[in-house]
Formats: structure tokens, C-alpha cells, sequence
């Protein structure tokens, strides 16, 4: 994003407009983050502002500043769709194409309003007017700071933006743990500390205040459903509808689980490989060179990061199992480098 655009955006905000705040289906800590953070500084000025999520996100991530306000598209799907066609600026987060808001993607897509990316994962290929697209950072909710900094108006962020940016940087770094953990992310997330985001309150809402099913999901996972393949150093944990069902799946039960498996030693690249209605999802993290957004993208039309990405597969669970194991003798090479 360059200087000339900044003051461009700026002019854009010294008059009211009608703003829709987009983020990717299955909201996670980053999306919802982000989204609010941008929610609480934008409401600062004379906008008329709302944050439109694709699907439902989970319970521990429900206690942002502005929750109340978040509209789901697929509960509210009229009223989502005239913000859209009545919106004057669109911010898109989290999201490098416009496929992944899911059914929201036609009213982007159609919306004539001035469209901002902001967001952190490689390759974009959606049709946006202003771009912040950086992959060293280690969240979008980072790139949020970035964006109020750049338009000179970190006075603005009070304790609602910042405890929704530091909640973006904790859950996208896994509380400060993966590659993508630079010193920036450290320094925005002191930073938000601050400006009065109480670290200790937003770890217990993520962390602490899990329901017994899912920690017993989690267990039952771990100890029943969990193949590896100690020759490709990898693994896969599956999990049905019906066993889904059983455990009460709440969405975002299952967040977190697949890193698990990397935590095993000897195991470098885990696949989560869930049943949903009507298909198939794969979660992929990998811990040494192999590529899951290559992965992704190559065999199961998704994509992500280099160390976490995901992707959909049509047909049973059994089949989506069966090919996920028949590849990986041909991906040896690079699962062993
Ligand atoms: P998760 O496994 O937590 O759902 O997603 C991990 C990463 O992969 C996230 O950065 C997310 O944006 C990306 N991702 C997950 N599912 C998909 C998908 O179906 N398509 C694409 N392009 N990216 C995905
Ligand atoms: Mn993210």
C-alpha cells in the first residue's frame, strides 16, 4: 500500500461512509480479530459501519467488543446482502481470494463500493482497489495496527481495538509459538498490553473456557482416531458426523487439534480431515519444509500458509482418507527434506 494510497483512503474516511467489514467462512481468532478491531476504530468516525461474517464462529471467540453487532450471512442472508449493494467501502480481511467468504463471495464480487484488502497470506488474486497484502506478518490483526498507523491514528485505538488485535496476533501465532512469531508481532502485541488489553483476561476467554466435550473430543481423537505414518513422517486424525455428533461439535471445537499431531516427534506434517455438511474439510500443518499451502492447493483446491492451510474435498470421508494416503508416497521426497 503506498503513501499515495493512504491519503487517498484518508480523504475516503473524512466523509461518512456506509462500510461493510468482510472476513473468510469459519471466522477464526485472526478473522474475528482483525475485523473487530477494525469495527472499533472505524466507529470512532461519522460511518455507518458493519462487520458481515459468511458462518458462525466459535463460542470463546464471542467476547469482542462489538460481538453483538456481527452479522452472519447465512442467518441474515437479505439484510447482509442490501449492506453489500448499499456499501460505499469494503474491507476484505484475512482472505487472499474472494472464494473464500464463501456465499458471500457473489455480493462482493457484484458490490460497487471502493474495496481494501488487508491481509497476510501469499498470493492474492482478488479485485480490490487498495491492497495490504504482506506475508512476514504474522496475523492480519497486525496489519490492522499497521493500517491505523500508517493513517496516523494509533491515538485511536482504545481498548476495544486493541484487545481485538491482540486477540488476532495470540490465536494466529499460537500464543506466540509459530514461524510466523517475529519480533513486530511481539512488539504490536506489548504495544496493544498497553493500550490496555488485558492479556491474562483474553488468554482465559480462548484458552480456559473450553466445555467438557470438546476436551473429551479432543481425548477420543487422540487416542482412537489418530494414524500415523512414521515413514513420511506424518499423520492424520479423521472424525465423522456421527462422531462429531456425539461429542455435542460446536464450531471451533475441533481448532487447535490438529496441531497435536505435530507435537509428536518424528511427525512433521498433520492433516485433520472432518465431515461437514455436504463435504469434506482438511486442515494441514507442517513443522519442517514441506509446503501444505502448496499441498493444499495442488490436490484438494485450498491453500493458506506455508505451515497451515486447508482445503475441501467432495465425496465420502472414506474417500477423502483414501487419497489423502495414496499421495503421500509421491510427495516422499519433499515430506523427508
Ligand atoms: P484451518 O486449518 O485452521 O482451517 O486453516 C489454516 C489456514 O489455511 C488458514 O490460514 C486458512 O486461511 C487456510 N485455509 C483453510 N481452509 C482453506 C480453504 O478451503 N481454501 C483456502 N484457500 N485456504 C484455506
Ligand atoms: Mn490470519
Amino acid at each position: 500500500m503506498t503513501d499515495r494510497d493512504i491519503s487517498e483512503i484518508k480523504e475516503l474516511l473524512s466523509s461518512p461512509q456506509k462500510i461493510v467489514i468482510t472476513t473468510h467462512s469459519f471466522p477464526d481468532g485472526d478473522a474475528m480479530g482483525s475485523s473487530l478491531a477494525l469495527y472499533n476504530y472505524l466507529i470512532q468516525g461519522e460511518h455507518e459501519v458493519t462487520v458481515i461474517v459468511p458462518t458462525r464462529y466459535p463460542q470463546f471467540l464471542r467476547w469482542m467488543p462489538g460481538d453483538d453487532k456481527v452479522l452472519v450471512h447465512n442467518m441474515e442472508r437479505d439484510k447482509a446482502e442490501q449492506l453489500m449493494s448499499d456499501a460505499t467501502l469494503i474491507f476484505c480481511n484475512d482472505i487472499n481470494s474472494a472464494s473464500r467468504v464463501g456465499d458471500v463471495e457473489k455480493a462482493l464480487v457484484s458490490a460497487s463500493a471502493v474495496k481494501i484488502l488487508i491481509d497476510h497470506h501469499p498470493n492474492p488474486d482478488i479485485d480490490v482497489n487498495y491492497m495490504m497484502s504482506l506475508t512476514e506478518a504474522s496475523s492480519t490483526a497486525e496489519l490492522i495496527y499497521e493500517f491505523i498507523d500508517r493513517l496516523g491514528d494509533t491515538d485511536k485505538i482504545n481498548v476495544a481495538v486493541a484487545e481485538s488485535i491482540y486477540a488476532g496476533i495470540l490465536t494466529d501465532t499460537g500464543s506466540f509459538s509459530y514461524g510466523s512469531t517475529s519480533e513486530r508481532a511481539h512488539q504490536v502485541a506489548g504495544e496493544m498490553i498497553g493500550r490496555g488489553a488485558d492479556n491474562l483476561k483474553i488468554q482465559g476467554h480462548i484458552y480456559q473456557d473450553n466445555s467438557l466435550d470438546r476436551i473429551q473430543l479432543l481425548g477420543y481423537s487422540l487416542s482412537e482416531k489418530l494414524t500415523l505414518y512414521p515413514e513420511y513422517r506424518a499423520g492424520y486424525i479423521s472424525l465423522s458426523k456421527e462422531e462429531l455428533t456425539k461429542y455435542n461439535f460446536r464450531p471451533g471445537d475441533t481448532e487447535g487439534l490438529v496441531n497435536y499431531v505435530t507435537t509428536i516427534k518424528g511427525i512433521n506434517f498433520a492433516t485433520l480431515i472432518m465431515e461437514r455438511n455436504g463435504f469434506i474439510k482438511f486442515s494441514f500443518r507442517s513443522t519442517g519444509n514441506f509446503s501444505v499451502n502448496e499441498f493444499a492447493r495442488d490436490n484438494f483446491g485450498g491453500g493458506g500458509h506455508e505451515a497451515a492451510a486447508g482445503g475441501e474435498f467432495s465425496g465420502s470421508l472414506q474417500e477423502a482418507i483414501d487419497k489423502y494416503v495414496a499421495l503421500l508416497p509421491s510427495y516422499k521426497d519433499k515430506l523427508l527434506s
